[in-house]
């Protein structure tokens, strides 16, 4: 496994995203993956599924720091108190001494960001989570983010694939040290059916979705392809035997619009 290094943290650079598994599903999805060699997983407490994935870790056998388990905070809960009660109901459904990162899912204009930064940092500062970040912080809302936090963010997770162009976010990620977290990095399966990835998957011997990935890896991006499937949970695997050349990057690139975002509702801040 491959490791990015943002702000004192250490982050596999490959996870499994598990949005949208539930139950027994989940669990066998998170044992095979650990099974096969991911060393991290996202989870969020939306997602109705953090007993299921302190379930598929523990049946794993893997030694708990050599995981990385990442959750998130609904926006409801963004008021100080009422993020603090959210990480803790959270530890306590994985079954776990601690999370590796604490993530504000989204931020939420309603409850005063001072607040919630101030409220996050402390989980890490009491231990509850050895690191903190945000998710679908936008360019300002980032800034605004770093300049109230009191411990290092690590980074920002976002959507980002082929299919929209994140080049002002990740650029402002690179600027404040954080590492960027590429969600739904497949495009929600898009990956699998798209002819320019497809071609430079013949030449290269690998897959649309491979290629897709390794796209992102490439740029410094951390990933987290999901699937509950076993002989696609080794496909998203196996993307660190090649390389892309600059000519591939460009004609992936080449697939961006501003306007390509799959993740979107009406809870969204105003995007960049
Ligand atoms: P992905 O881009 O990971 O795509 C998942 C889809 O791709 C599924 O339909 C899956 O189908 C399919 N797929 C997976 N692997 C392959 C493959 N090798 N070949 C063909 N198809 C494949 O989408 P997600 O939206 O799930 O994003 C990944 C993770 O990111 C989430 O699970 C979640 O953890 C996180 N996320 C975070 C958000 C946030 O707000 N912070 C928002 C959205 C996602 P199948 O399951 O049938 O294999």
């Amino acid at each position: 496994m491959q490791y990015a290094q943002a702000n004192g943290a250490r982050i596999p650079v490959l996870g499994l995203g598990t949005w949208e598994l539930r139950g027994r599903a989940c669990a066998a999805a998170v044992e095979e993956a650990v099974r096969l060699g991911y060393r991290h997983v996202d989870t969020a407490e939306m997602y109705g599924n953090e007993e299921a994935v302190g379930e598929g870790l523990r049946a794993s056998g893997i030694a708990r720091d050599e995981v990385f388990v990442t959750t998130k905070v609904w926006p409801d809960n963004l008021a100080p108190k009422d993020l603090e009660r959210a990480a803790k109901h959270s530890l306590s459904r994985l079954r776990l001494q601690y999370l590796d990162l604490l993530l504000i899912h989204w931020p939420n204009p309603r409850i005063p960001l001072a607040g919630t930064m101030a409220a996050l940092c402390r989980m890490q500062e009491t231990g509850v989570a050895r690191h903190v970040g945000i998710s679908n912080f936008t360019v300002p809302l980032m800034a605004e983010a770093m300049r109230l936090a009191t411990v290092p963010l690590v980074t920002n997770q976002f959507e980002w694939h082929p299919w929209l162009d994140q080049s002002q976010l990740v650029a402002a990620c690179r600027r404040h040290g954080l590492a960027v977290t590429a969600y739904s990095p497949l495009g929600r399966g898009r990956a699998a059916r798209d002819a320019t990835l497809a071609r430079i998957a013949a030449r290269v011997g690998k897959t649309g979705g491979q290629v897709c990935l390794r796209f992102l890896l490439q740029q410094g991006a951390i990933v987290i392809p999901r699937t509950a499937r076993r002989a696609r949970l080794r496909e998203n695997m196996e993307v660190f035997d090649f390389e892309l050349g600059v000519e591939d990057i460009e004609d992936i690139r080449g697939l961006g619009r501003r306007g390509g975002r799959m993740v979107d509702w009406t809870g969204a801040p105003d995007w960049d």
